[in-house]
């Protein structure tokens, strides 16, 4: 009996990136094994190159993005009482074009976010937002969550998933946190890469998160922000849809500095350590759904670590749905 009920509680993740991950951790806290068969370990995924900063960009559907990010910012805010974890709470200022732009005012708890005054938003921008947010510097944050997760029993095995079939016929239930690898192992067409380069420059004293929300150039593939963390500050960025050139290009570094130049006075002083590539899983909206005993949870866009949390609450919502 009690190897039965053992059985009926095991479940397989495929992905091994933040989404994955924090799936692993709160099923493993509600009491599921869970196995995490991933064709790359997390140093090696997007979500290695991500800053990352709370912030809900190029996520949908707005709605739940908002309830997503909340319930994921709260998380973080209770990670950020233990240093070791990666995650702090970090000022941000947000500048806008106008106002009713800042959908995502919603998800941030009421006390954590006002408008702007004139001397916060550099000029020629007139309007934004200060709001506290959490920093989750990846190099000590993914591990952290590997750590946990293998320390509370969890398995992870190198391998990719071709025929995701092949698996289901063998398992009660499969979480597909693939990200981009989703378009191949379940053919989904409506995946699309939003190339990002960043820069890694020295630690700066004094600069504060900054980043505009709205895009430059005339393709609208041009962002501009600052994250400062502990190893360097990161400078972006660009999102180009449907690129996939994983070379950092130094024209592309040279509009970054500049665009982050408009942001503080300090960037022009930066010292380049290095820019770097990534490519953001993009989708019209994030799937987060049951198909028989495989739950979809991927297409995070810019805002995976924004959302992992409340998106990892909702697939162990599908999973006990489905083991009831
Ligand atoms: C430059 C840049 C800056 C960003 N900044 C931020 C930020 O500040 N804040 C934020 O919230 N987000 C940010 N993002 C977005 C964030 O990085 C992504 O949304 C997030 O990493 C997606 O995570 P994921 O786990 O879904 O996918 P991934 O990290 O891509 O992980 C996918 C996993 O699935 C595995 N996999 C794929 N196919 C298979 C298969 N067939 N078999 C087995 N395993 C498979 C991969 O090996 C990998 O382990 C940024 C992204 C970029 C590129």
């Amino acid at each position: 009996m009690a190897e039965l009920y053992h059985m009926n509680r095991a479940v397989t993740i495929i992905g091994c990136g933040v989404s994955g991950l924090t799936t692993a951790l709160v099923l493993q806290q509600e009491g599921w094994k869970v196995t995490i068969f991933t064709d790359q370990l997390p140093e090696n995924t997007t979500s290695a190159i991500a800053a990352a900063i709370w912030f809900p960009y190029e996520v949908r559907p707005q709605e739940k993005a908002n309830k997503w990010s909340k319930e994921s910012y709260l998380h973080y805010e209770t990670l950020s009482q233990n240093p070791s974890t990666g995650v702090s709470m970090t000022p941000l200022t947000v500048i806008i074009r106008e106002e009713g732009d800042a959908w995502w005012t919603k998800a941030l708890p009421a006390n954590s976010i006002r408008k702007a005054t004139s001397e916060e938003i550099p000029a020629p921008f007139e309007l934004g937002y200060r709001m506290q947010v959490p920093l989750i510097e990846t190099p000590l944050y993914l591990p952290y969550l590997l750590q946990v997760f293998q320390q509370g029993g969890g398995l992870i095995v190198n391998k990719k998933i071709d025929d995701i079939n092949g698996l289901l016929i063998n398992e009660l239930a499969v979480i597909n946190c693939t990200g981009l690898g989703a378009a191949d192992l379940v053919g989904d067409d409506s995946l699309y890469p939003i190339l990002g380069q960043i820069l890694k420059a020295d630690p700066m004293d004094g600069i504060e998160a900054m980043s505009a929300d709205f895009t430059f150039g005339a393709a609208g593939e041009e962002l501009a922000y600052i994250i400062p963390r502990r190893d360097c500050t990161v400078l972006g960025g660009t999102a180009r849809k449907d690129k996939y050139e994983l070379t950092p290009q130094e024209s592309v570094s040279e509009g970054i500095l500049e665009r982050c130049s408009m942001l503080s006075p300090l960037v022009p002083h930066a010292r380049v350590q290095t820019a770097v590539v990534g490519l953001r899983p993009g989708r019209p909206e994030i799937r987060l759904e049951r198909e028989g005993n495989l739950i979809h949870n991927y297409g995070h866009g810019g805002g995976g670590y924004t959302v992992a949390w409340g998106c990892a609450y909702e697939v162990r919502d599908l999973l006990n749905d489905l083991s009831r």
